[in-house]
C-alpha cells in the first residue's frame, strides 16, 4: 500500500500506528457483545459441537488401537501454582495433547476423521454402528490409498494431518511454508508423506497446496482458512474444558469469570476454541487472542474490519518471527467474521518476551513448550496489569479479573526435538 492509503487507515484505525511500529498492544474489540445476541447469527451451533463430539468416541477405538492410546485425544489443565500471587492460573496443555504434541491435534485429526468416514461410508465399506476398531486392518489402508490429502502448514497442522492420514493409508502431500522447521520436515518424510518446501510464507503455500489438490481428482485439500470441520474440531474443547473444570471443582460464576488466553495464527486454532467455549460458558467466558508483534494478522483484519483483504506485509510488516506457528502474515476471513463479536480482544507479543516465558516454565515448571505455544502468557500478564475497569458492552472489573480463573492455552511442544528446546533455551538464557 502506498503512503497515503497507509495514512487514512492509521486515521480510522489508530492502533495501526504502534503496530507498524512493532509495539506490542493490546486491542479491545469494540464489537465485543452479549454471547447470546452473538451466538444466534451463526450458521452452526453446539449440536454440530456435540455432533463432531460423537464421530470423535465413534472412532476412539481406531485411535486407541493404532496409536496405543489409553484415553481420549484431550489435554491436561494443569494448576500453575505461585503463578501470580493473588489470581488462579491454569496451562491448558495442548503442548501434551496424544499423537502430534500441539492443538492441531484437535482440528486436523478430527477434519481427516470426518473425511474418512465421508468415503467410507459412501462406498459401503463402514457402518455407524461398526466396531470402528477394524479401520487397522489392511485392507482399508489399501483402499484409502486410492485417495489423496493435501495440505499447506507452517509446520504443526502438516504434522498432525500427516500422522494421521498416513495411518489411515491416505498419500498425504504436505506443502509447507518456509517458517517449516527442518525436524518437522524430516519426521512426516520418515512417515513416508510428501513434504514440498516453499521458499514463500504461509498464505502463499496455501495457494500453491489448494491449486495443485484441485488440479487432481480423488484428491481433498484440507483449509485452514476456510474449514467449519476444522473449526469443529477446535470447538470440542469447550465440552472438554466444562468437564474438567467440574472434575477440578472450579466454579465459574459472574464473581469468578474464566479468561482464556489463545496463541493466534490464521485464526482456525483458538477461533475454534473461542466459539466452543462462548457456547459453552457464554457471558461468563473472556477470551483474547495473543499473536506476535511481527504478524499481528488477526488483529490487522478485525480492527480494520477488512479481515483477510490485506496482509501484515502490506503495512510493511515482515512476518518474520521465532513462533513459527504464528507466522500467518493474512488472517482467516471466516473465522474473523465469525469471532466478530466473540472476542473480548487480541495482545501482541514480542519474541524476546516468548523466550523469558519459556525459560520460566521449564525452571518453575519443568514445562517445555514451543516459543508459539507460550504467547497466551502475554495475554495474562496484561490483564492481570489493568489497574482500572474495562468498559465495553460488556464491563469486566478488576475485583472480576483478580477472582477469576485464568487459562493460559499452550499449543504444542512435546514433539520438539530435545536439541532444538535446548537451543530455545539457551537463547533465553541469553
Ligand atoms: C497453529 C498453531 C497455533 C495457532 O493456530 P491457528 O489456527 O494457526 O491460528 C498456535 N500455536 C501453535 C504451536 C500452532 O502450531
Amino acid at each position: 500500500m502506498n503512503v497515503e492509503q497507509i495514512n487514512k487507515w492509521i486515521n480510522k484505525v489508530p492502533i495501526l500506528e504502534k503496530l507498524m511500529a512493532y509495539n506490542p498492544v493490546f486491542w479491545m474489540n469494540p464489537n465485543y457483545t452479549y454471547s447470546h445476541n452473538a451466538l444466534k447469527k451463526l450458521s452452526f451451533s453446539i449440536s454440530d459441537m456435540i455432533d463432531a463430539e460423537s464421530r470423535l468416541m465413534r472412532f476412539q477405538p481406531f485411535l486407541e488401537k493404532a496409536f496405543d492410546l489409553d484415553g481420549i485425544i484431550e489435554s491436561p489443565l494443569i494448576e500453575l501454582e505461585e503463578y501470580h500471587k493473588e489470581s488462579k492460573v491454569f496451562l491448558k496443555g495442548d503442548h501434551a495433547l496424544p499423537i502430534s504434541g500441539s492443538i492441531k491435534a484437535r482440528g486436523g485429526i478430527y477434519e481427516i476423521l470426518r473425511y474418512t468416514e465421508q468415503i467410507l461410508f459412501k462406498y459401503d465399506l463402514l457402518h455407524i454402528n461398526d466396531d470402528y476398531s477394524i479401520l487397522s486392518n489392511e485392507s482399508y489402508q489399501r483402499f484409502l490409498n486410492k485417495f489423496e490429502i493435501v495440505v499447506s502448514s507452517t509446520g504443526n497442522l502438516g504434522l498432525s494431518i500427516g500422522i494421521i492420514s498416513a495411518k489411515l493409508g491416505f498419500k498425504v502431500y504436505v506443502h509447507m511454508s518456509h517458517d517449516a522447521m527442518q525436524w518437522k520436515k524430516d519426521m512426516l518424510r520418515s512417515l513416508g508423506v510428501h513434504v514440498i518446501e516453499h521458499t514463500s510464507d504461509y498464505s502463499q503455500a496455501v495457494i500453491e497446496g489448494r491449486k495443485a489438490s484441485d488440479s487432481k481428482e480423488n484428491s481433498y485439500f484440507v483449509d485452514d482458512e476456510n474449514s467449519i470441520n476444522l473449526f469443529m474440531g477446535y470447538a470440542v474443547a469447550g465440552l472438554r474444558l466444562r468437564n474438567q473444570l467440574k472434575d477440578k471443582g472450579l466454579n465459574v460464576s459472574k464473581e469468578s469469570p474464566l479468561f482464556v488466553y489463545i496463541p493466534c495464527g490464521v485464526g482456525g486454532g483458538p477461533g475454534g476454541i473461542c466459539y466452543g467455549l462462548k457456547e459453552v460458558f457464554g457471558d461468563l467466558v473472556h477470551v483474547i487472542f495473543v499473536e506476535p508483534t511481527h504478524a499481528p494478522c488477526m488483529l490487522l483484519g478485525m480492527a480494520t474490519e477488512t479481515h483477510d483483504e490485506f496482509s501484515v506485509q502490506d503495512f510493511n510488516l515482515d512476518n518474520i518471527t521465532i513462533a513459527d506457528g504464528l507466522a500467518v502474515g493474512r488472517a482467516s476471513k471466516f473465522v474473523g467474521k465469525t469471532i466478530e463479536e466473540l472476542l473480548f480482544g487480541i495482545a501482541t507479543v514480542e519474541d524476546d518476551e516468548l523466550l523469558i516465558y519459556l525459560k520460566r516454565l521449564v525452571d518453575q515448571y519443568e514445562l517445555y513448550l514451543e516459543p508459539s505455544a507460550l504467547a497466551g502468557f502475554k495475554g495474562l500478564d496484561v490483564l492481570l496489569k489493568q489497574d482500572v475497569d474495562l468498559y465495553g458492552n460488556h464491563v469486566i472489573t478488576t475485583t472480576q479479573i483478580k477472582n477469576g480463573t485464568h487459562i493460559v492455552w499452550s499449543t504444542g511442544g512435546n514433539m520438539v526435538p530435545k536439541g532444538v528446546m535446548e537451543k530455545y533455551y539457551e537463547n533465553a538464557n541469553k
